[in-house]
């Protein structure tokens, strides 16, 4: 069986502009995958990461960024789950690690935190 672990964060800013909503879907037939190593920022696509690093996301003309993000580092259960951290809007370009700025290994320089939502368990089937 398995089942399908759903979760879902609501993300708000002191800015009204800065909402939305993140779903997140944990696939059965994955294992979670989490190194618990202590690395370094990096992106999404990186060997040497942080297990949280997401990369950047775009928005469009109408400042409406559409999410869609196949990830193994972030389960929604077990000892390394997500359940209850945040997910964090910043103000600026993450650089993934490679700009070169003193905080480029730690944070991605990416600026100020202007949104966040806590990771909640949405359902469970
Ligand atoms: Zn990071």
């Amino acid at each position: 069986m398995g089942g399908t672990v759903k979760a879902v964060a609501v993300i708000s800013g002191a800015d009204p502009n800065i909402r939305g909503t993140l779903q997140f879907v944990q696939d059965p037939s994955r294992g979670p995958h989490f190194n618990p190593l202590k690395k370094d920022h990096g992106a999404p696509s990186d060997m040497e990461r942080h297990a949280g690093d997401l990369g950047n996301i775009v928005a469009g003309p109408d400042g409406v960024a559409e999410v869609s993000i196949i990830d193994v580092q972030i389960p929604l259960s077990g000892q390394h789950s997500i359940l209850g951290r945040a997910v964090v809007v910043h103000a600026d370009p993450d650089d993934l690690g490679r700009g070169g700025h003193e905080l480029s290994k730690t944070t991605g320089n990416a600026g100020g935190r202007v949104g966040c939502g806590i990771i909640g368990l949405q359902s469970s089937v």
